[in-house]
């Protein structure tokens, strides 16, 4: 990959999700590292200032609010561990935003549990909110909202939180800092001849066991969901990169070529999100579309209203629908840019009224090409089907 031919290990990607690690923001006594935050601060200026996109999964809030609060037990309850959290969130959002803030960069919060990443409807929604935010120039913190989230439903771990959401806004690049510098073949405190790897091309079960496999010091874990975050990435496509944070400027220090592995993505973003599509048991609903339409999806065009003929079923913008043939066969399948009220006024409308009808900042197509695979009827969507689904 060129990103291992160039010095920089970021040099080649624009969308980046970082995960830090509680232990590089809060030290032993529960305080906040503030001079660490400000070097780190001043790297994600320097990125941003590069055209880059940031999005930070910052830990902290448990170790921040238990000393707040006065909790010195080694183990807290779930429920202290929860009010830790509760009270730790506000010292970390505005940590995090006085460090940013000195770099005119501003700020949002946004607190997720895993049925916002999981469930359709809450996920568009939340990926509006960070893609609005980063078009707006800011940085969205994240964290897992560790106050109301019970222990059967929550991540527990930002590694694998940062990774679904690095794949839910199409990051390109996932890193996590944490207190090592990658993956060894096995852990390097515990083995002298252990190596480190700088390029992981997949997650194979020997990889999964250099993770794992080590005995029980504090770090096992720790590799452990690292992988499993990678996995999540690398299969929708998303690269990931393990490094240390520890020391100051741990962005620069990266940009500068420090060590780190880098774990290749095992698709591309596009392959994936058209095989999630496939995935989908049930349709939402149908539209059926004229002869051209069917003819211009084929040649990979997008769905635009002027083509469809007939609409079925109550769906939502980003359900997945079926394109039908005029013959009523189905040809294509994707995500629908309109829920099915809009969409039934603007069918059979050209495009240029389209705004008219529904307001400024509507979509044109129905089907965004991206959003769309073709499923069959003729031979030239079976070859394009074939090109998109390899294997
Ligand atoms: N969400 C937790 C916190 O902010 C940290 C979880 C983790 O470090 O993986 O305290």
């Amino acid at each position: 990959m060129d990103a291992l031919k160039s010095a920089n290990p970021l040099a080649n990607y624009r969308r980046i999700t970082i995960k830090i690690g509680s232990a590089l923001l809060v030290d032993a006594a529960g305080k906040l590292r503030a001079h660490w935050l400000a070097g780190l601060a001043q790297d994600i200026a320097a990125l941003k200032a590069e055209g880059r996109e940031i999005v930070i999964v910052s830990s902290g809030a448990i170790a921040l609010g238990r000393s707040l609060l006065g909790l010195n037990a080694l183990a807290l309850t779930l429920e202290q561990s929860q009010a830790a959290a509760s009270a730790g969130q506000i010292a970390l959002s505005q940590a995090w935003s006085e460090a940013l803030g000195q770099h005119g960069i501003v700020t949002g919060q946004i607190l997720i549990t895993p049925n916002i990443t999981e469930e359709r409807r809450y996920y568009l929604n939340a990926r509006t909110t960070i893609q609005t935010l980063l078009g707006l120039g800011a940085v969205p913190i994240i964290n897992e909202n560790d106050s109301v989230a019970t222990a059967e439903i929550r991540y527990g771990d930002n590694d694998r939180l940062s990774a679904r959401v690095a794949t839910m806004i199409e990051a390109d690049l996932l890193v996590l800092l944490s207190d090592i510098d990658g993956l060894y073949t096995a852990p390097p405190a515990r083995d002298p001849n252990a190596t480190h790897l700088p390029l992981v091309e997949s997650i194979t079960p020997a990889i999964e066991a250099m993770a794992g496999g080590a005995a029980s010091h504090l770090s096992r874990g720790g590799m452990t969901t690292k992988v499993e975050a990678g996995k999540i990435a690398t299969q929708a496509g998303t690269a990931m990169i393990i490094a240390r944070g520890t020391e100051e400027h741990p962005l620069a220090h990266l940009v500068a070529g420090g060590l780190h592995t880098l774990f290749k993505p095992s698709t591309t973003r596009a392959q994936s999100r058209k095989r999630w599509i496939m995935g989908t048991l049930a349709v939402a609903g149908t539209v059926q579309v004229d002869p051209g339409a069917a003819r211009a999806l084929a040649q990979g065009k997008s769905l635009l209203p002027i083509g469809v003929t007939r609409i079925t079923g109550d769906f939502e913008r980003g359900d997945t629908i079926a394109v039908l043939n005029p013959d009523g066969r189905e040809i294509a399948r994707g995500l629908v840019g309109l829920d099915s009220e809009d969409a039934r006024l603007v069918m059979g409308k050209r495009s240029d009224t389209i705004v008219e009808l529904l307001g400024m900042d509507s979509r044109a197509e129905l089907v965004h090409r991206d959003n769309l695979v073709l499923t069959g009827s003729t031979d030239t969507t079976q070859r394009q089907e074939a090109h998109h689904e390899p294997g």
